[in-house]
């Protein structure tokens, strides 16, 4: 297990078990609390309760306005105003304090992303709405991964925002060392195969990039900018399959022909959907280590991460 320090997580806090709803009650989340509590450092947050609105307390909706979507109070007072000055003040601390991903109730006027019920005159017009909460905090912090606690029960959904979790995290710890261009480059080897997997074309186009730079700390804005867009595209079975058989080559002659033998047919199961992605990527972790082969045993792509997360754990499908 690598030692790191402990990534941090902003949840709403109703998905930690704490009373905030308006009705007084939780929307406990035991994803949030057992695994992502055990392998991160979790900030709770209620933007309702922050901007003063008390459990319980009367319900609150999203309303349509033309074109513009308000926050509206039991009374049809509007709270947007108030929403927003709290959102802001919200996200410069998560910044401050390097918060890597954030995990928001599905539903909510306040939380909910893309699922919210969207009123207008007093009726609903659609479900798709956006909260207040969630549509500034995604503005102010684009590079933030966020995900529902609906998502985060799609495997598929989770180990891509687990991803990139890890991946805002590591590099936010690289730029507060203020990395030269060898530093820069080794992170780059280091997370190439992650991105591989997401986005060849971004992976390739970075290594060209760092190997015409020759001043780490000004490369890095550009460099972190587009990292973070690759990885925000969606990886597949081909292109992890890709990327496994990679990293088998790499393993090089010191692996005996049984083991290769084993290797291979533990990638090809993956590609048939017959294991999950842990399995072959824990074989090449051993025999990385085993073999001691330098080019991979720094791999992101096969760091051992918590065990509760279940990162990779389930059968993807091509
Ligand atoms: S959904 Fe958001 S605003 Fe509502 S109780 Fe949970 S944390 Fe608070």
């Amino acid at each position: 297990m690598e030692q790191r320090p402990r990534i941090r997580i902003a949840v709403s806090g109703c998905l930690l078990g704490e009373e905030v709803r308006y009705d007084g009650g939780h929307r406990r989340s035991s994803y949030v609390t057992d695994a992502l509590a055990g392998a991160f450092e979790l900030v709770s947050e209620c933007p309702e309760v922050g901007i003063g609105l008390g459990v319980p307390r009367p319900k609150i909706r999203l309303e349509r306005r033309g074109t513009v979507t308000t926050l509206l109070g039991s009374r049809d007072e509007d709270l947007t105003p108030l929403m927003d000055d709290y959102a802001q003040r919200t996200a410069a601390a998560f910044d401050a304090a390097r918060v890597a991903g954030i995990v928001l109730k599905s539903r909510s006027p306040s939380c909910g992303m893309g699922d919210v019920k969207l009123h207008e005159s007093g009726a609903v017009i659609s479900e798709d709405g956006t909260g207040i909460f969630a549509s500034r905090l995604a503005a102010a912090l684009p590079e933030a991964p966020r995900i529902s606690e609906v998502d985060l029960e799609s495997p598929a959904r989770r180990d891509h925002w687990l991803t990139r979790v890890f991946a805002l995290a590591e590099i936010g710890e690289l730029a507060s060392g203020s990395p030269d261009a060898a530093t820069l480059y080794a992170f780059h080897a280091r997370w190439k195969m992650v991105l591989m997997a997401h986005s060849e074309r971004t992976a390739r186009r970075l290594g060209r990039f760092l190997a015409a730079t020759r001043d780490g700390r000004r490369a890095l804005p550009r460099y972190r900018e587009d990292f973070l867009a690759g990885l925000a595209e969606p990886a597949s079975v081909g292109k992890h399959h890709n990327v496994l058989l990679h990293l088998a080559g790499h393993l090089g002659k010191p692996l005996d022909p049984a083991a290769r033998e084993r290797l291979g047919s533990e990638i090809a199961a993956f590609l048939a959907g017959e294991i999950p992605l842990a399995a072959p990527v824990r074989s090449l972790a051993a025999w990385a280590k085993r073999l001691d082969v330098p080019s991979l045993t720094d791999q992101a792509y096969l760091a051992d991460r918590p065990e509760p997360l279940g990162y990779r754990e389930a059968i993807y499908r091509a």
